[in-house]
């Protein structure tokens, strides 16, 4: 067992959270300890620098990308070593989020330093909580991998997943993540969220099952979620049988997929199909 009264070091790294688009938003705190620590270090030096000239502050920033990590590392552990404060923010949202600083992390709780988080955005949450799928609990995926074979063994592991899951993707791919998804999931209901906080930010609610149409020319930043598997939805004998009571009493098929959608929390439009389509 291991305490946080027990840190050995002196140093202490920061992790900062930065807006995901609009400037504003970051915190008071994350201000003053941007300002403040002895050393900081961000992903692309341009993209934080614009961002400190929004607060008009001005001061070095070193990098810490991905493909730098290990000997950067070693760097900043000993500046921490030596009884400094180091900071480190992202290009956007939370470090460590799908964003370098998770070895680092490790390295620095090993070694007893104090790891301290500024919190803030992350697309995943916001993307999240305007979804308005169920994200009790909610499963956070970020990127699968872009290797269409790994990619399909990560989809086919998520499948039982009863839960709504969150990724993150690339323009470059979407379409054809959310057809290898339906291919995978089935029909599934999904919200695509882009460009949060930004001047084109946009939400589409959808059905994987409508891969084909969906839009092919999506530019920016996107979170993807998906619902989780449902029960019920596999129990096509169950919808049916319980639609056809609901018709026997004298509802149309409108009607009774309505009030199954009320009490199952399945898309009425879902349970339509699904008649139909066990119908035929
Ligand atoms: N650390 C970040 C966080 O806390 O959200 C995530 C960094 S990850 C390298 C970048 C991905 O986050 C993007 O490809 C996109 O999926 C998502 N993202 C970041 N900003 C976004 C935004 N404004 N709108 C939608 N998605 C965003």
């Amino acid at each position: 067992m291991k305490r946080s009264s027990e840190y050995i070091n002196k140093g202490e790294l920061f992790l900062i959270s930065s807006p995901i688009g609009n400037l504003k938003d970051i915190t008071f705190r994350a201000i003053e300890v941007i300002k403040n620590v002895d050393y900081l270090f961000c992903e692309d030096t341009r993209v934080t620098k614009k961002l400190l000239k929004e607060y008009n502050i001005d001061r070095t920033l070193d990098s810490f990308h991905d493909y730098s990590k290990g000997e950067k590392e070693d760097y900043i552990i000993s500046l921490l070593k030596n009884n400094n404060t180091v900071g480190l923010i992202s290009d956007a949202g939370t470090p460590v989020i799908s964003d370098p600083g998770y070895e680092l992390v490790r390295k620095s709780l090993d070694l007893g330093i104090k790891v301290t988080p500024i919190p803030g955005p992350s697309a995943q949450v916001s993307a999240m909580i305007m979804s308005g799928m169920p994200i009790k609990p909610y499963l956070f995926y970020g990127f699968l991998d872009h290797k269409i074979s790994k990619k399909k063994s990560e989809l086919e592991s998520l499948k039982d997943y009863p839960f709504s899951i969150c990724f993150y993707e690339s323009p470059l791919r979407i379409n054809s993540t959310i057809e290898l998804m339906f291919k995978i999931f089935g029909e599934r209901n999904a919200t695509l969220t882009r460009e949060i906080t930004k001047l084109y930010e946009e939400t589409i609610e959808f059905n994987l099952s409508e891969y084909e149409s969906f839009p092919k020319d999506l530019k920016g930043e996107m979170v993807l979620i998906v619902e989780g598997r449902k029960e019920t939805i596999k129990k096509d004998v169950d919808i049916i049988l319980e639609l056809t009571k609901i018709i026997n009493d004298g509802f149309s098929l409108k009607e009774a997929t309505k009030m199954l959608s009320k009490t199952t929390g399945i898309k009425s439009s879902e349970l339509y199909n699904e008649y139909l389509r066990c119908k035929k």
